[in-house]
């Protein structure tokens, strides 16, 4: 019995290594039939400028090899079909499959852009009967589906309203934006050539209206405001701040992103807003939170109407859809085509599924928002007291006794199965810890996570180093994510980089010995 077997260590489905690291010469995924095809030299028939010996680097490995390595990587995601992921100011909201079933049912996702329009009636129509859904839930006159994103929106937005003032004769110079505004709407107000000027918050949350009332001077082109804010809370006096805003010449943008916490219950055009957009990869159910593809439409008043990007979708003689490219005052395109199809089909599906049900969903969100709140009030600190709407923010002011903070718990809430919260935004509030639930969690999903973060804090009092070198249940503990986002690598070259400790690729490099054997009996 001299057999010797190998120390039982963790399989490296555990620890998946580098597709690069399982390449080994002349291994392949595939195999091809020969060349059946009499009297003929491919090299010849192709031409030498098209054949190609390869990729060089290129990993060489076998079919399940691939599979199983992109599956084990899969596994280590964490996704909403997974586990609640209660990031804030995000909408990581469940996205119903027939929606996906929808996208891509032929003649949606076979159709293309260059295709006459006579051939294009359907598709047309998705995208008008999507405008006026959008329309009736906004409140508003008119809509552009075109950008692609939350913050085009917005800078579609601000254009719009420069074009509309530069039309009267003067541009103005400023932008106010009060300091629980979105982060991108700063940003976007100077893309768009606008100065910011920056309103404090009264002690509720809320805008300072007197303040504002100081502030707007003919100088200012528009005030950009979040509502819900990033507070989660709803700002109250939006048609009185409209009034003041509209007295002087200028303009209310309202960044509506947040409207899963508004759809079905009210309507910004109804409060005196003048332009807004919507995030559709929030709240209406497009998966996100991988970069994209997404869609921000931007919903206006009448007198923005002129200067809509083009082509612009207009209803002929009989009701035939056409697009339009010819507005003498338009801002231009902001992009290729009518925007991304997909993602309003997708859009639309959920829209017409829950129809007036949408009302149940707002309140629902903010349901599930105020019974975490409820729960943990007294656990953390809570800055602002006004109801919250669809997401509650608290502070890590009682942990920060303890040395915790609030990058901490979000890392301790890793190891009890939960993706984090938003961390340390909104900047108004320091440490903050923004929570949002969405509709989509039931009641039990909710308690656990209150279990975890009821637990965290009593960690946080009585053991704060296991919160603060938390995760431990990962397979990497806390990354460097100021390198990661300062200086990324994203591309692999052999010769620069280390392989993964203890694999094979590892081992022949360090001149290693195999994992150490044990003889047996
Ligand atoms: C997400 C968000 C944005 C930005 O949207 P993107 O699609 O990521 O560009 C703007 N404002 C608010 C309030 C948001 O929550």
């Amino acid at each position: 019995m001299n057999r010797r077997i190998k120390k039982a260590s963790r399989h490296t489905n555990q620890n998946e290594g580098l597709i690069f690291e399982k390449s080994s010469p002349g291994k392949r995924a595939f195999e091809l039939p020969p060349l059946d095809v009499p009297n003929i030299d491919p090299t010849e028939a192709l031409g030498e400028n098209h054949r190609s010996e390869g990729i060089g680097g290129f990993p060489e490995v076998s079919e399940i090899e691939v599979i199983r390595h992109f599956t084990r990587l899969s596994t280590w995601n964490y996704a909403i079909d997974y586990g609640m992921y209660p990031l804030g100011s995000c909408t990581m909201k469940y996205n119903p499959r027939v929606n996906e079933f929808v996208a891509r049912l032929d003649g949606i996702a076979t159709e293309h852009p260059y295709q006459p329009q006579e051939l294009s009636q359907g598709c047309l129509k998705i995208l008008r009967l999507l405008e006026q859904c959008l329309l009736e839930i906004t409140g508003m006159d008119n809509i552009t589906l075109q950008p692609a994103a939350g913050a085009q929106g917005e800078l579609t937005g601000l254009l719009l309203i420069r074009a509309y003032l530069e039309k009267q004769g003067n541009p103005r110079k400023k932008v106010l934006i009060p300091d629980s505004a979105h982060g991108t709407n700063p940003a976007t107000a100077v893309i768009a050539g606008y100065e910011v000027e920056n309103i404090k918050s009264e002690s509720h949350g809320q805008i300072d209206v007197d303040k504002l009332r100081e502030l707007v001077t003919p100088d200012v082109a528009a005030l950009m405001i979040t509502n819900p804010s990033t507070l989660g809370i709803f700002e109250q006096r939006i048609p009185e701040i409209a009034k003041i805003l509209h007295d002087k010449g200028a303009l209310l943008y309202m960044d509506g992103a947040n409207m899963n916490a508004l759809a079905g219950v009210t309507r910004p055009g109804d409060l005196g807003v003048d332009v807004m957009h919507l995030n559709l990869h929030k709240t209406f159910s497009t998966p996100h939170g991988g970069g994209g593809p997404g869609a921000g439409p931007v919903a206006m008043k009448k007198i923005l109407e002129p200067f809509r990007p083009v082509p612009i979708l207009v209803e002929k003689e009989g009701g035939r859809l056409a697009l339009e490219s010819i507005r003498p005052d338009s801002i231009g395109r902001v992009k290729a085509f009518s925007g991304n199809f997909g993602v309003l089909v997708r859009a639309l599906a959920y829209i017409l599924a829950y129809g007036p049900g949408i009302r149940q969903a707002t309140e629902d969100a903010v349901l599930n928002a105020n019974y975490i709140r409820k729960h943990l009030e007294g656990a953390y600190d809570l800055p602002y007291s006004l109801p919250s709407m669809h997401e509650v923010v608290f502070s890590d002011a009682h942990q920060k006794k303890n040395g915790v903070n609030t990058m901490d718990i979000a890392k301790r809430l890793i190891d009890y199965g939960f993706h984090p919260y938003t961390t340390a935004f909104p900047l108004i509030v320091p440490g903050a810890l923004m929570i949002e639930p969405t509709e989509s969690e039931s009641k039990e999903e909710c308690d656990l996570f209150i279990d975890a973060m009821r637990s965290i804090a009593e960690e946080a009092a009585t053991n704060p180093e296991l919160v603060k070198t938390a995760p431990h249940s990962t397979r990497v503990r806390r990354l460097d994510e100021v390198g990661a986002a300062r200086k990324p690598i994203l591309r692999w070259d052999p010769s620069r980089q280390e392989p993964q400790p203890d694999s094979a690729e590892h081992r022949k490099r360090k001149h290693l010995e195999p994992t150490p054997v044990i003889p047996t009996a």
